[in-house]
């Protein structure tokens, strides 16, 4: 068969042949298990859609609307998961579901313990062994920035440069004079980052600043 015919629009997950949907790795390549889980929701709402099924499926909700303080609060509090009810383990060797699928309440109760780490990580400062990394919230700034060209010759121009924009809230910044560069936020950083090399270091003594090869310092 032409593989051709198992393409799909980029919006949708129907392929060029009609009623055969396709999602996941073999929609995209290889992605991750969420992101395929995902394919598998919107080929069912798709499907749903298409037969003119009139199901009441509750739609997906994006309205966080959680406050910084909560969001550590959270962080700081350990929530054991729901138990799940499992088969015996003697009594697997058949087609039986291993998992019952979970009632809605658990299943509330489960997503309920999302950390919104995607919202505000901070794990940089808490493993810190001398809390050097520093959170701090700015409002989202957007800057068009311009520079002056200077042609030898007594005249100067004026250009685009680039745009400086910092679209996230919360920030982080490495106070040089605690980190004794370990590298343990290295190690924990789920985004592979190195805060105390990749964040602005802020030298909060006049002596450090001097001997330090970048970073800044702030008097009154
Ligand atoms: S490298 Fe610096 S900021 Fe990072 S954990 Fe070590 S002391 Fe703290
Ligand atoms: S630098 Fe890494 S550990 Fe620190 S807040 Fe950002 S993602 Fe989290």
């Amino acid at each position: 068969m032409d593989n051709d015919l198992l393409k799909s629009d980029k919006s949708g997950y129907q392929t060029k042949i009609d009623n055969i949907f396709i999602g996941g790795d073999a929609k995209r390549n290889a992605a991750t298990a969420i992101i395929a889980i995902s394919d598998g929701r919107r080929t069912a709402e798709e499907i749903i859609e298409k037969a003119k099924l009139n199901l009441d499926i509750p739609r997906e909700i994006n309205d966080k609307k959680v406050s910084k303080r909560d969001l550590i609060i959270k962080k700081a509090k350990r929530v054991a998961a729901p138990e799940i009810h499992e088969t015996n383990p003697n009594d697997r060797q058949n087609f039986k579901l291993v998992s019952k699928t979970l009632d809605q309440e658990t299943i509330v109760e489960e997503a309920s313990r999302c950390l919104y780490c995607d919202e505000l990580c901070n794990i940089c400062t808490t493993v810190c062994p001398n809390f050097a990394n520093y959170s701090y919230d700015i409002d989202p700034v957007r800057y068009e920035l311009q520079k002056i060209e200077f042609d030898g010759k007594g005249s100067y121009k004026l250009e685009d440069d680039f745009v400086f924009e910092v679209k996230q809230t919360h920030q982080i910044l490495n106070i040089a004079n605690f980190c004794n560069e370990c590298g343990n936020c290295n190690t924990f950083c789920p985004t592979n980052s190195a805060p105390y090399k990749e964040k602005p270091k802020v030298h909060i003594t006049i002596d450090s600043f001097d001997n330090a090869p970048v970073g800044f310092y702030l008097e009154k």
